[in-house]
């Protein structure tokens, strides 16, 4: 055949297939159409999964009557005018696309007035053809009807699910959009009956509620985070709702994430929020969430995909970080609600210190108590015991974390960057070795228990060592020739698996034979919290605490050192040379 241009006819059927998918892509396109028209009032209406009639109302700006011809136009918008507004742009459409593309493969009618306008126009066409145009009377605002879906595309109908399935998709699109949209108020109605509702009021809990129900809003927690701009650097906010540890899902598929008001499926993005919860659910377990990043315009490319439902950030690990420490906050601050929260508190030492601390009263941690009924106002918690140990560090004041790595710490030597990894290697390390002193290490039950498997030479060493392996917490059952079950883990590392902490241990001792001290350090160096890990404030400050009181806090057990130093005297120095 020979090279020719492809009719216009044909070129919009082959644009369809890439935004027009299936009936719910109809729904997100007419809904972001009348979002970005500014309304606060939008009516989804379906009947026939969608395919025999999709009709999404608003009361926006209309379309004024000299452009109303070009809307159903391939590349026609009102969005974008310059090469550079697509730097920054902040309506959801920008591609022209969609209402040429839907138009193509169905029978629409679109009924437009402008506020302002005397009459309102009304349009018929059938596969992209215009059949009739008239002024009529209208309310402002547009509708636009989409009828017979795919009629002229066969093969995409034939790939279109059954109507429940397209009907739980319009569903969801309509209730992200509510979400990510708290004030304006959306309806849907499936085949005549009323399926979603939201009230417009502005307040996302009330959305969140009615979209993901009740019974699993119960189970999350508020997320609200605004880290602001630094040199280079965006200003991000992170709101929404997550899940409490105590309920999951097994699959990411209700991790709801809008990036500027854009509902965004981005894999990168979810995995940030699940490692929000590292330590807090098992593998496998995931949470559920609805978060709203708002970061300026020109941070976000959203022209990567027809769907526009990826996005490119200009500083991913900006925003990853963020999302990430947003929900690690949350999800700390609740701390209370949470089974395995406790992670720094196995000791119950960093509470009582972060109490110490803390100058004023925290009025939360004392709601219903005596102090609250103290008629003669004394508001003045008792003074928390301070540990018996002697502190071996300065006190030092928590400024941040930098790189998910280290910690950045103040005193009045100086600035003093903490290696997280190799701190909490040693705070585990002395926490341990105090256990094992006092009879054996803490050890905490496995519900189901763990199994696993071993080489033939590290079978031969758990054999050797039992003993050493019961007092260091491990309670192990054997399972088969070189599979073992394991019940129980040394309480303070247990958020590891078995999988994580024996192999190291037993490699261990290998190297060094039944060395307690020896096997001590491998556990602290396989427990500990790893680089990459975002940390809330508070288990920052609860690891700095701990480590000011460890008897050599200089240094993890393996020999890394734990602290860079940079006295007052260094850092004038350094600037003054400039
Ligand atoms: P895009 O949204 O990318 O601009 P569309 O094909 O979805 O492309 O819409 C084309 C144009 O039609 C829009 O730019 C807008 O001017 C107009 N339009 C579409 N839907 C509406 C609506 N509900 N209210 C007002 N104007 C609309
Ligand atoms: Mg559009």
């Amino acid at each position: 055949m020979a090279i020719h241009v492809l009719p216009e006819e044909i070129v919009a059927r082959i644009a369809a297939g890439e935004a027009v998918e299936r009936p719910a892509s109809v729904a997100k396109e007419l809904i972001e159409n009348a979002i970005d028209a500014g309304a606060s009032s939008i009516h989804v209406e379906v009947a026939g999964g969608g395919r025999q009639l999709l009709r999404v109302s608003d009361n926006g700006a209309g379309i004024p009557d000299e452009e109303i011809n070009l809307a159903f136009r391939r590349h026609a918008t009102s969005k974008l005018r310059k090469v550079e507004d697509l730097e920054a742009l902040t309506t959801l459409g920008f591609r022209g696309e969609a209402l040429a593309s839907i138009a193509a493969v169905s029978q629409a009618t679109i009924i437009t007035r402008q506020r302002d306008g005397s009459a309102g126009t009304r349009l018929n066409l059938d596969a992209g053809a215009l059949r009739h145009q008239e002024r009529i009377g209208a309310p402002a605002g547009t509708v636009v009807a989409v009828e017979n879906l795919f009629f002229n595309t066969p093969a995409r109908l034939k790939f279109l699910k059954s109507d429940v399935t397209e009907k739980r998709h319009i569903h969801w699109v309509t209730a992200r959009y509510a979400m990510a949209y708290p004030g304006i108020a959306f309806v849907l109605k499936q085949d005549g009956r009323e399926r979603f509702r939201s009230s417009g009021n502005g307040d996302l809990a009330d959305v969140v509620s009615r979209a993901m129900g009740l019974k699993a809003f119960k189970s999350m927690v508020a997320v609200d985070c605004l880290e602001h701009s630094r040199l280079g650097r965006p200003k991000i906010q992170v709101s929404g709702f997550v899940s409490l540890p105590a309920i999951s899902r097994a699959s990411r598929d209700r991790i709801i994430l809008f990036v500027n008001g854009r509902a965004v499926q981005d894999s990168a993005l979810s995995r940030a929020i699940t490692q929000a919860y590292d330590g807090l659910l098992k593998s496998g377990a995931y949470p559920f969430a609805v978060l709203l990043i708002t970061t300026p315009a020109d941070f976000v490319d959203v022209n990567v995909h027809p769907t526009k439902a990826e996005v490119r950030f200009r500083d991913s690990s900006a925003i990853f970080l963020a999302v990430q420490r947003a929900v690690r906050e949350a999800l700390v601050e609740c701390g209370d609600k949470l089974p395995a929260a406790d992670i720094w508190s196995d000791s119950g030492f960093s509470e009582q210190y972060l109490e110490y601390r803390r100058p004023l009263p925290d009025w939360r941690r004392f709601e219903g108590s005596d102090l609250l009924d103290n008629p003669a106002g004394q508001y003045i918690p008792e003074v928390a015991e301070l540990p018996a140990k002697p502190r071996t560090l300065p006190v030092l004041r928590l400024v941040g974390q930098v790189g998910a790595a280290y910690i950045v710490a103040e005193a009045p030597a100086g600035v003093y960057l903490v290696d997280q990894n190799a701190a909490h290697e040693r705070v585990l390390y002395e926490e341990l070795m105090e256990e094992l002193k006092a009879g054996g290490l803490r050890l905490k039950a496995l519900d189901e228990g763990q199994t696993i498997a071993l080489d033939p030479p590290d079978v031969e060493r758990l054999e050797n060592n039992a003993p050493l392996l019961a007092k260091l917490g491990f309670e192990i059952e054997s399972f088969g020739p070189s599979t073992f079950l394991i019940r129980s883990l040394p309480a303070c590392i247990a958020r590891r698996t078995s999988a994580d902490l024996l192999p190291p241990l037993l490699k261990q001792l290998r190297q060094t034979g039944a060395d307690e001290g020896a096997a001590l350090s491998a556990l602290a160096a396989a427990g500990a919290l790893s680089r990459g890990q975002v940390l809330a404030e508070d288990e920052m400050r609860a690891l700095i605490a701990k480590l000011e009181y460890c008897a050599d806090p200089l240094a993890a057990p393996s020999g890394r050192k734990i602290f860079i130093h940079l006295s007052s005297a260094e850092l004038a120095e350094e600037f003054r040379r400039a």
